[in-house]
């Protein structure tokens, strides 16, 4: 469907429509909200609340000194939002155009909404090893983040899959809670770089196990092991591990604003540092479909708030 196609059409020119709720979204919503600008939120129809809603415990979020479970600090998110008045549809938008003063978004079921301003926070997936039980252990020793889960494992042994620099970062970073960490590759050589590679060589705890797929993730609550199967001779083992991590790429959600947003050669959308202006006037990003450096809640809901001034400057500017 393009933005020509839409079945009906909001008579109401929105200031500001936000695309995501993940902490991105919702921060730029409590703040755009909050200086009445009405903000209307698509929150997506299957995974409102965004990446937080698949991971138990986040100890690393400001203000909860006892840590807070993922989809209770999205919901306080949205409450928060929605107490100061943003517009919340559960939907997604299927397609846009971006370029003009009106922009116009359409969703899911071919309603167009138009605002002066777009704030685009739509965040990025983790490339998944498509196993079964992958989501089911997800935040139960399946994860994707060893910033956010890597002290969780103190003590114990863990696995990394993946060879590039994120891979080899986040192995390198685990070692300082794990007993032991395995850097689960399927190749004979990485593919970072020199420099990270020396330094996973060097480091006692760290394991590099070549050659080798996770063909399965084991545990009934919580992992327990992974499978392993030998890509040259097709032989398989458990290996025990209390955790797994995945390390084998990000895809920013943005393919709904390529061609009109500049986006890098990853799919990241370009903004103008330190800014979330866009190369479009009036369209602002911020989160995760910006930030391939950082990816934590706290710096999404940053730029989020960012990206809320930096529109409400854009629309004071209109007059
Ligand atoms: P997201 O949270 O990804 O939200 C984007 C939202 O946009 C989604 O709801 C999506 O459905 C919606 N959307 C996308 N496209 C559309 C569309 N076309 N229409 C409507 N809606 C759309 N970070 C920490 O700081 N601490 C942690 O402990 C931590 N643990 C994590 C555990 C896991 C398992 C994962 C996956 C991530 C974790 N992170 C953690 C990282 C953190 O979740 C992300 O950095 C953060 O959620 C990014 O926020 P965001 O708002 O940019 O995007």
């Amino acid at each position: 469907m393009t933005a020509q196609d839409a079945a009906s059409t909001t008579s109401d020119i929105r200031d500001v429509i936000i695309i995501g709720s993940g902490p991105a979204g919702y921060t730029a919503a409590v703040y755009t909200a909050r200086a009445q600008l009405r903000p209307l939120v698509f929150e997506g129809s299957v995974t409102a609340g965004g990446a937080l809603m698949t991971t138990t415990e986040v100890e690393n979020y400001p203000g909860f000194r006892d840590g807070i479970d993922g989809p209770a600090l999205m919901a306080e998110m949205r409450a928060q939002a929605e107490r100061f008045g943003a517009d919340l549809a559960p939907a997604d938008i299927v397609s846009v155009d971006l370029t003009g003063p009106v922009k116009k978004v359409i969703d899911g079921a071919g309603t167009e909404h138009t605002a002066r301003s777009v704030i685009l926070a739509t965040g990025s997936a983790h490339q998944q090893l498509g196993l079964p039980g992958e989501a089911r252990l997800s935040g139960r020793g399946v994860s994707w983040c060893a910033t956010c889960d890597g002290f969780f494992f103190r003590d114990q042994p863990v696995a990394v899959v993946g060879g590039g620099d994120t891979a080899i970062e986040e192995a390198t970073f685990l070692t300082r809670f794990a007993t032991k960490v395995f850097l689960v590759h399927r190749r004979k050589e990485l593919r970072a770089s020199k420099i990270m590679q020396a330094r996973a060589f060097a480091d006692p705890k760290l394991e590099i196990i070549w050659n080798a797929q996770v063909t399965a993730v084991n545990g009934d609550d919580r992992l327990s092991a992974v499978t392993l199967t030998d890509t040259l001779t097709r032989t398989s083992r458990e290996l025990p591990v209390a955790g797994l991590f995945v390390a084998i790429g990000h895809v920013p959600r943005s393919t709904l604003v390529a061609g009109q947003v500049r986006l890098n050669e990853n799919g990241y959308v370009l903004v103008d540092h330190p800014t979330t202006m866009t190369n479009l006037p009036g369209v602002f990003a911020c989160g995760d479909v910006v930030d391939h450096r950082y990816r934590q809640a706290i710096t999404a809901a940053g730029t989020g708030c960012a990206a809320a001034l930096d529109a409400e400057r854009y629309l004071a500017a209109l007059g």
